[in-house]
């Protein structure tokens, strides 16, 4: 079985604790996109981890953990991971963690660059979380980087790199920042490169011949479709292709097929950064769910903006990702709600529509509100549907034929137990 968890919305929609669930029946688990952009939380028997670049399912002791091609990796950060993991005792080996060799390393500069140009645009800013990866994406498509190959062949690094900051020292001094030193550079890269070396892999070879084998192999997304570089909410986007089509592409084997694309979707909504946010709630209503739900960025702790499930934007999601099935996460978050809201759908320039609009558009949409019965009980125990409260099962029904998708898992705590499966 080839599967690909994703994300339906802007991010932050569970995914973490739903690879982790779900992980048991898969031998290989593999990132495909992004780099230490996001944080995953994951909460099992080990304890309560954040990832922001390793597979979560390197908290199994019986995955094997791919790092795709498509990601960009701050090596330093990475090491960092493996650190605070190994220190809890999670063990990393080259047996259950491989590094493509076609990775990107998102270098020092690249976050002093996200930095300045943030600063730069002052007001007008995107809402970068300053990690360097929208300039190491950037110079990935221009060709001008170190790859974790170029790892492996440290004696040509040099000369490598002497032009690579050469070049760089020209778009940093744009900024009036000093300029950066190959020798700094290189001890940088050989400091956190040398640890990392016996992690690299021909991650093609590797997932080809799993899946030969019949392996079942799991493709974790960071972030939602609505952050897709392409196909969402562009430029309020990530850098990277978050959509379950580009999974094999980005992990590493672009030839496989996937048999299964679970979407993942928040019972409510949220979003981190600028843009257009539609179905964004203010004042005590937005605080009480933001509370209520601990929304707060895993990487940043910035508070993230929330408003009630938004249903033009899940169905595009739905549509986007192709996903065959659904897990509704947090609902247990919604106990505390007299009356649920739920954004119907939009009104662009006095029209009312259920699609997701584009561009300018999409900036000038209301949100439409409807509310539904809220079932003000404590549903964290609910391990069947038949234990829910009859106005949660309507609300998740609700949801489901809004998307024309079915719903299959539904989360009801942050526990790895925490969930249930329905009919
Ligand atoms: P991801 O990036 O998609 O993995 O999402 P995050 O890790 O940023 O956000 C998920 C947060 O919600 C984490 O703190 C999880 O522990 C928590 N969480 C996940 N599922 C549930 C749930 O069903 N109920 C509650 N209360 N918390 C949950």
């Amino acid at each position: 079985m080839l599967t690909a968890i994703v994300g339906i919305n802007w991010g932050d929609e569970g995914k973490g604790r739903m690879v982790d669930l779900l992980s048991e029946d898969y031998d290989v688990i593999c990132r495909y996109q992004g780099g230490n952009n996001a944080g995953h939380t994951v909460i099992n028997q080990k304890g309560k981890f954040i990832l922001n670049l390793l597979p979560s399912g390197i908290l199994r002791d019986e995955a094997v953990n791919v790092m795709g091609g498509g990601m960009v990796i701050d090596i330093e950060h990475l090491c960092g991971e493996i650190d605070t993991l190994t220190g809890r005792g999670i063990a990393i080996t080259p047996e259950n963690l491989k590094i493509s060799e076609k990775a990107f390393i998102s270098m020092p500069y690249h976050k002093a660059q996200d930095i300045m140009e943030e600063d730069r645009l002052a007001d007008k800013k995107y809402g970068s979380t300053r990690r360097g990866i929208a300039p190491s994406y950037g110079d990935k498509y221009l060709k001008k980087g170190v790859r974790m190959s170029d790892l492996l062949e440290m004696d040509t690094l040099e000369e490598k790199l002497t032009g690579l900051v050469e070049w760089k020292n020209l778009v940093l001094g744009g900024y009036g920042a000093d300029p950066i030193q190959v020798s700094d550079m290189l001890d940088w890269l050989r400091k956190y490169g040398e640890r990392l070396t016996p992690f690299i892999a021909d991650t093609f070879e590797y997932l080809s011949d799993s899946a030969a084998q019949g392996k079942n192999i799991l493709l974790e997304a960071q972030l939602g479709a609505l952050r897709d570089i392409d196909y969402g909410i562009y430029p309020y986007t990530t850098s990277s292709q978050t959509l379950a089509s580009y999974a094999f592409i980005g992990a590493g084997a672009p030839g496989l097929k996937l048999d299964r694309v679970i979407g993942v979707v928040k019972a409510y909504s949220s979003c981190v950064g600028e843009g257009p946010f539609t179905a964004e709630l203010f004042g005590e209503e937005a605080s009480a769910l933001r509370e209520a739900g601990g929304e707060y960025g895993a990487a940043t702790g910035r508070p993230r903006r929330v408003g009630g499930f938004d249903i033009p934007a899940s169905a595009h999601g739905v549509k986007l990702q192709g996903a065959d099935q659904l897990a509704l996460t947090k609902l247990d978050v919604l106990s505390y709600l007299d009356k649920i809201p739920v954004c119907v759908a939009y009104e662009v320039d006095g029209v009312l529509t259920k699609s997701f609009p584009t561009g300018d558009r999409l900036m000038r949409a209301k949100p439409v509100y409807e509310y539904l019965e809220g079932f003000k009980a404590d549903i964290s125990k609910c391990r069947r549907p038949e234990d829910l409260p009859e106005a949660a099962l309507k609300y998740i029904r609700f949801i489901e034929s809004a998307l024309d998708c079915p719903i299959k898992y539904v989360s009801v705590g942050p526990g790895r137990d925490e969930y249930l499966v329905m009919d």
